[in-house]
């Protein structure tokens, strides 16, 4: 059977890393059903579109995407459209569009499997393509993601997580184990641990467990030479967490760490559980331990109720605190929460106001920061080569800086190389293959 002749599929997603990763085991599932990649919805059989109702914009992106796919679908295209992730958890997304074949939750992939395979044996002539076995695994990214939990239990006020996807539920330290495994086999090199609350992994489980034991339990596996974890909230963070990532090397020294805002009244608001005080803390207990860690953060504008001389704390703590790179948002309010109720009083002028500051109080503070590597040498691990410029490759640092490098040998994704920084951008580090080996923290 040549690919030609078998159905195809088009994933979108939309939102956060959890939705990549559970893209990723759709993709799986998929492939092990017979079924190719498609490059463009358009030219698919399938369509599964994990949504995503954190924000606004993803959610009416969403919205317009199955308008045109209930085009296609009317015109003979698409043969088959899914939905799954957030919003079916807050509206009836399958009741209203009558064209989509299955609705399915925010739950791990493999509860739903049963209702894909039915739309997909109802839907599609499987006799022609489907085979019930692995034909070719999807090419293993060389970072791939290892979900160690589901679900929030911070209720941070601003957000439908821990509504739509529910509690803490965190997976057996032997699941994450195996899991990690499969994906090395497959070829991954960097394996990222993935949880909206990551540092709480475990507290829920009959055994309880620590994140330290899940990083513990995937870093002697074969292959793995990187290993990361996200989300780190502000509160979750301890020295005695620091001090046992000492002793995991191939763990990066790269923390992803919320502040949201830089005003205590608003952090209380928003059920942050820290102020700003601690959050500076917990920043420089992590500098204090890796003095080279790389460090981001996500950051809100226009909470309700947000004054400019709160919006002005937001900016201090940013100058303040130094981290390498932010993702900064304008607040939408989500169905359900306890913020939506509040109202939402910053007019729209004043957010893209702020958020105007914030980028670019940002971009000069990653430009100074990655200019300050200018001369250094830095392990990178190869991402992609760029194809239309031979010689020339992306990866990442330890410290998940972008570096962009030149080489005149050859270089597969996933091998380590160091790298002599010569420029910077607010994004990027560009430099060129450096013979000097440099075993750095970066
Ligand atoms: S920590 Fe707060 S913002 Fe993050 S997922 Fe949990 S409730 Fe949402």
């Amino acid at each position: 059977m040549n690919d030609v002749a078998r159905p195809t599929y088009f994933i979108k997603v939309f939102g956060c890393q959890m939705n990549k990763f559970d893209a990723s085991e759709f993709e799986r599932f998929f492939t092990e059903r017979g079924l190719v990649p498609a490059p463009a919805p358009e030219q698919a059989d399938v369509v599964h579109v994990l949504t995503c109702c954190v924000r606004q914009k993803a959610e009416d992106k969403f919205f317009s995407l199955l308008g045109a796919l209930r085009k296609h679908k009317l015109s003979g295209g698409v043969k088959v459209i899914g939905v799954s992730g957030c919003i079916p958890e807050l509206r009836d997304v399958g009741g209203d569009h009558a064209f989509v074949d299955y609705v399915i939750g925010s739950g791990a992939p493999e509860k739903y499997y049963d209702q894909i395979e039915a739309a997909l044996i109802k839907n599609l002539d499987m006799k022609t393509g489907a085979e019930p076995v692995a034909l070719h695994m999807p090419q293993s990214g060389i970072s791939e993601f290892v979900t160690v939990m589901r679900g929030c239990t911070n209720y941070c006020t601003y957000c439908v997580v821990p509504a739509v996807r529910g509690p803490e539920q965190s997976r057996s330290v032997t699941a994450i184990r195996a899991d990690a495994r499969r994906r090395l086999q497959a070829g991954a090199k960097e394996i990222i641990l993935l949880g909206q609350n990551a540092l709480a992994y475990g507290m829920d489980l009959t055994r309880p467990a620590t994140l330290l034991d899940a990083l513990s339990a995937v870093h002697d596996l074969p292959g793995l030479r990187r290993v990361r974890f996200v989300t780190s909230h502000p509160a979750w963070v301890t020295e005695e967490f620091l001090h046992g990532l000492k002793f995991l090397p191939l763990v990066c020294a790269y923390f992803h760490i919320p502040f949201q805002a830089g005003d205590n009244e608003t952090l209380k608001r928003m059920n942050r559980k820290y102020t700003v005080e601690e959050y500076i803390e917990k920043i420089a207990m992590i500098r204090r331990l890796f003095p080279e860690a790389g460090i981001s953060a996500d950051v809100i504008v226009g909470f309700p109720g947000e004054t400019d001389a709160q919006f002005q704390g937001t900016v201090r703590l940013m100058k303040r605190v130094v981290v390498n790179q932010a993702y900064m948002f304008k607040y939408s309010p989500r169905p359900g929460t306890p913020a939506e109720r509040w109202g939402d009083d910053v007019p729209q002028k004043t957010k893209e106001e702020r958020l105007a500051v914030l980028i670019d109080t940002q971009r000069e503070i990653s430009l100074r920061l990655n200019r300050a590597q200018i001369e250094s040498t830095m392990e990178v691990m190869v991402d992609t080569a760029d194809h239309m410029e031979p010689g020339r490759y992306k990866g990442r640092t330890r410290c998940n800086r972008v570096a962009d490098f030149t080489s005149t040998k050859k270089h597969n994704p996933g091998d380590i190389v160091s790298v002599l920084i010569d420029k910077a951008t607010p994004h990027a580090l560009i430099g060129r293959l450096s013979t000097r080996h440099k075993r750095s923290l970066l």
